[in-house]
C-alpha cells in the first residue's frame, strides 16, 4: 500500500512584527510558531513577571512631578505595582509560597535600589511613558512599546529601555541593541526625527549601554525586518517552521511538543492551553487572595 503524505498545516500570515517577534523567529522558527502564530500560553517565569512589575513601578514614578521622584516614592510605587499583580495570571502562575513570595519582593526592591544608583529621576524630562508606536513598511506594520521617551539638554530625543535581566556580552550586546534600533526606526517614522541616543539600563547589574543611532542603523532595521517577514510569510504558507536548537531550549515552554525533542507540535494547541488553565486554577498562592 502506498503511504499518503500528510500535508503540513498552513497558518495565517501575521500583518505586524515587534522586536521581540523578530528576535523570536530568528532564534527559533518553531518556537515562533508556538508563541506568535498559534499564540499558545506559556507558564510565567519569575524573571519576566519581576520585569513587568518593576517597569510598572517606574512608570508610576515618572507620572509624579520631578521633585517628588524620591527613593521613598518609588518604594510606594513598587508596592502598588506588586498589589496590582497579585491577581494577575503572570503572578498567580508562579505558585510562590510565603517564603518565595518574600524573596520575590526583596528582589524587586533590590532592582529599584540599583535604579536609584544609576540616575537621578528628578532630572529626567520625559515626554512619553510606555509609548505604543507603529509604522508601516510596505504591507507590514512594525510596532513596539517604548519604556520612556525623553528630551536631553539640547532638546533631542532619547529612548530609554529598562532591562531587568543581565547585561549581554559580545555578540549578544549587538543583538540586544538591534531591538532598540527598532525603536529608533519607529521614532523617526512617527515623529520625523531620529533619537540622538538610545539607552539600555540594566537594573540588575547597574550597567548602562548607550548607542547613537545612525541613518544606516535605522535603514538596517527596515532591511532586516522585511527579510524576516518574508521568511515568516514563507513558513506560514508551507507550514515549515524549523526547530533551531540552542542552550535556550532548556528554558523553552514548548520543548515537550518540539519535534527536535521527539514531540508532536500538533498536540501543543490543546495541551498547552489545558496545562496553563490548570496552573492558573490551582491553589491561590501567598498574598494573592
Ligand atoms: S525546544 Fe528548542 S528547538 Fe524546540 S521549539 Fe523550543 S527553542 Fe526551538
Amino acid at each position: 500500500m502506498t503511504e499518503t503524505a500528510v500535508p503540513a498545516p498552513t497558518f495565517p500570515v501575521p500583518t505586524s512584527l515587534s522586536p521581540s517577534r523578530v528576535s523570536s523567529f530568528t532564534t527559533c522558527p518553531m518556537q515562533f510558531r508556538f508563541s506568535s502564530i498559534e499564540k499558545l500560553p506559556e507558564a510565567p517565569g519569575p524573571a519576566t513577571t519581576k520585569g513587568s512589575i518593576v517597569h510598572r513601578a517606574l512608570e508610576l514614578l515618572f507620572v509624579r512631578p520631578p521633585t517628588a521622584r524620591t527613593r521613598a516614592a518609588l518604594a510606594i510605587d513598587l508596592a502598588t505595582a506588586l498589589e496590582e499583580f497579585r491577581t494577575d495570571p503572570d503572578y498567580i502562575g508562579l505558585r510562590l509560597d510565603d517564603d518565595a513570595a518574600d524573596r520575590f519582593e526583596q528582589e524587586c526592591f533590590a532592582l529599584i535600589d540599583k535604579y536609584f544608583a544609576m540616575e537621578d529621576p528628578t532630572t529626567i524630562r520625559e515626554i512619553g511613558l510606555e509609548l505604543w508606536m507603529e509604522a508601516q513598511v510596505g504591507a507590514l506594520t512594525l510596532r513596539g512599546i517604548i519604556d520612556r521617551l525623553e528630551l536631553d539638554d539640547d532638546g533631542e530625543l532619547v529612548v530609554t529601555d529598562y532591562k531587568t535581566g543581565r547585561a549581554p556580552s559580545g555578540n549578544f550586546e549587538q543583538k540586544s541593541l538591534a531591538g532598540v534600533h527598532f525603536y529608533s526606526f519607529l521614532c523617526e517614522a512617527v515623529f520625523g526625527k531620529r533619537p540622538a541616543k538610545i539607552r539600555l539600563m540594566y537594573l540588575s547589574s547597574g550597567e548602562t549601554i548607550d548607542t547613537v543611532p545612525s541613518a544606516q542603523s535605522v535603514k538596517f532595521i527596515t532591511t532586516r525586518t522585511t527579510a524576516v517577514w518574508s521568511a515568516v510569510e514563507r513558513a506560514c504558507t508551507t507550514g515549515d517552521f524549523r526547530p533551531r536548537q540552542s542552550r535556550l531550549c532548556d528554558y523553552c515552554s514548548f520543548k515537550q511538543w518540539c519535534p527536535a525533542f521527539g514531540g508532536d507540535p500538533s498536540r501543543a494547541a490543546v495541551e498547552a492551553v489545558a496545562a496553563h488553565d490548570a496552573l492558573i486554577a490551582g491553589p491561590v498562592p501567598a498574598g494573592a487572595a
